[in-house]
C-alpha cells in the first residue's frame, strides 16, 4: 500500500474554504478525505474502493493530527490533570 499523507491543500481538514466566496466544500485535491496516497513523490487522490483497506490507517493519522492541534482524544479524569499534580503548600 503507497504511504499516505496529508492533504497538503486542506492540510487534513477534508474542505476548503473559498478566500473569496466563503463558501466552503468538500477538497478537491482529497476529495474531502483530508488524506492523499504519496506514491514516487507525487500526491494521487485515495479511491473510494479503497477507503475500506485505509480506514485503520486515516483513523490512527486523523488522531496524530487532533493530537497536533491540542486535542488527546479523551477527556482526562481530574486527578489525572497535571495542574492538580502540583504541590499545594
Ligand atoms: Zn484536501
Amino acid at each position: 500500500m503507497p504511504d499516505i499523507v496529508r492533504c497538503h491543500s486542506c492540510d487534513g481538514y477534508g474542505w476548503y474554504e473559498d478566500p473569496f466566496t466563503g463558501e466552503a466544500g468538500d477538497c478537491d485535491w482529497c476529495d474531502g478525505v483530508g488524506y492523499v496516497y504519496w506514491i514516487d513523490g507525487i500526491d494521487k487522490k485515495i479511491p473510494k474502493a479503497d477507503y475500506g483497506a485505509v480506514a485503520d490507517k486515516l483513523e490512527k493519522l486523523e488522531q496524530a493530527r487532533m493530537r497536533e492541534l491540542g486535542y488527546t482524544g479523551d477527556a482526562k479524569h481530574p486527578k489525572d490533570q497535571a495542574i492538580r499534580k502540583q504541590d499545594v503548600d
